[in-house]
């Protein structure tokens, strides 16, 4: 038996799990949150057993590893593991695929903290302590970023002065790379699409959702930017915005740009206009008793949503599926029902039966339309697409 190891660290938590190679199946996994704070303490599950253990006040990620190592131990994997897999958020320009790491590699994924200034050095603190407590193992990064690095200029330069681009690296970037790269296999596979001539709009629709458009395997454009925060109406992101807000605010609120910053990525969105919440299941439940921020929220996602899968029709220049995935995408069939009467001029048709009854990790074909395809629901697996690269990097070795 082989096994993959997956790390994806955030600033005060470390999620892994333990992935066969062969049979692509979960062996074990686990959370260990709050990190660096009061209460940190980790939870993990294997063969149905779920135990949450205290790591003691003020542990970090190197408590958390050598917690995962002595866990790995116990449970008699540890010999069995081939290599480690890590997510990593921002790649910049840097990495236009998954890397194995070096000390070039960590160097450029330190170069890139200031265009993720959260994210990436969570990253590489849990590739720095992964390197000391398995220190025989390759170590794979796959970057969040780097599946949009074949964007034509076009897309992903901003209509600013170009000095801004050249000197300081200000480019739309885009995200959730790996779940649109793993969702555009996947899509392939499922309608039998022509590998080498295909034209699919992913949308992975969770608590940070973004369209991307994708041609033969390439993103073509994608609705994040710069920063997370462009695009699609969000659980707590308040997508497109005019900057000239910022300003505005600043001037009439007189708070700088970090606290506007902080309200349009963690104020807004969902939870900003329902005044309620960021979950769609608790704004569908309140919507339907008649809560009106509830109901305007859900009809500005939705309405917003499909305004720009047309205009992301414009990259392909031919649509031959839709696809919805992440929590919303996956579960929310009311959502999916909005959008798709939306986008009715389209010619879409929609199954109404096969739309409610995929739900929950059912997948398929939700709604056809006769000239852009089909209209379907696939569940997306980014530690998957993470272990099938770390393989391939792994290989070359
Ligand atoms: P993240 O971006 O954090 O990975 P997810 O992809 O897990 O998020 O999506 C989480 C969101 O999915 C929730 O906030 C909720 O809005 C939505 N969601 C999950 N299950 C359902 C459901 N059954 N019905 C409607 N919405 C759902």
């Amino acid at each position: 038996m082989s096994y993959i190891l997956i790390f994806n660290c955030g600033s005060s938590s470390l999620k892994f799990s333990l992935m066969d190679a062969d049979s692509e199946k979960v062996e074990l996994s686990g959370l260990a949150e709050r990190l660096g704070g009061n209460g940190a303490e980790i939870t993990t599950k294997c063969n149905g057993d779920k135990i949450v253990a205290s790591l003691g006040n003020g542990s970090g990620h190197q408590e958390a590893v050598e917690y995962i190592l002595a866990f790995l131990k116990e449970k008699g994997y540890l010999e069995q593991i081939q290599a480690i897999g890590h997510r990593v958020v921002h790649g910049g320009n840097k990495f236009k695929s998954s890397a194995l790491i070096d000390q070039e590699v960590l160097d450029q994924i330190e170069a890139c903290v200031p265009l993720a200034p959260l994210h990436n050095p969570a990253n590489l603190i849990g590739i720095k302590t992964a390197q000391v407590a398995f220190p025989h193992l390759p170590q794979v990064a796959v970057f969040d970023t780097a599946f949009h690095q074949t964007m034509p200029e076009t897309a992903y330069l901003y209509a600013i002065p170009m000095e801004l681009y050249r000197d300081h690296n200000v480019r739309r970037y885009g995200f959730h790379g790996t779940s649109h790269r793993f969702i555009a296999e996947k899509t392939i596979d499922t309608l039998g699409l022509d590998p080498n001539d295909h034209c699919i709009i992913s949308a992975h629709l969770g608590n940070g959702s973004s369209l991307a458009s994708i041609k033969n395997g390439q993103s073509m454009d994608t609705t994040m930017g710069f920063t997370p925060l462009e695009g699609l109406v969000m659980g707590t992101r308040s997508g497109d915005v005019d900057p000239g807000i910022v300003k505005y605010l600043s001037t009439i609120l007189n708070i700088d740009s970090y606290e506007i910053d902080h309200i349009l990525n963690t104020k807004s969105g969902l939870l900003g206009v329902s005044e309620l919440s960021n979950d769609c299941r608790t704004l569908w439940a309140a919507a339907k008793e008649g809560h009106h921020g509830a109901q305007v929220a859900l009809e500005m996602m939705n309405y917003r949503l499909a305004k720009k899968i047309v205009s992301y029709i414009v990259p392909l220049g031919r649509l031959d599926a839709l696809v919805f995935t992440g929590g919303i995408g996956q579960n929310d069939f009311m959502s999916r029902k909005k959008v798709i009467e939306h986008l009715g001029f389209l010619g879409y048709h929609l199954d109404e039966a096969a739309n409610e009854a995929t739900v929950g990790g059912a997948e398929g074909v939700i709604a056809t339309s006769e000239t852009f395809g089909q209209a379907l629901v696939l569940c997306t697996d980014e530690e998957l697409m993470i272990v099938r690269d770390t393989l391939d990097v792994i290989a070359c070795l």
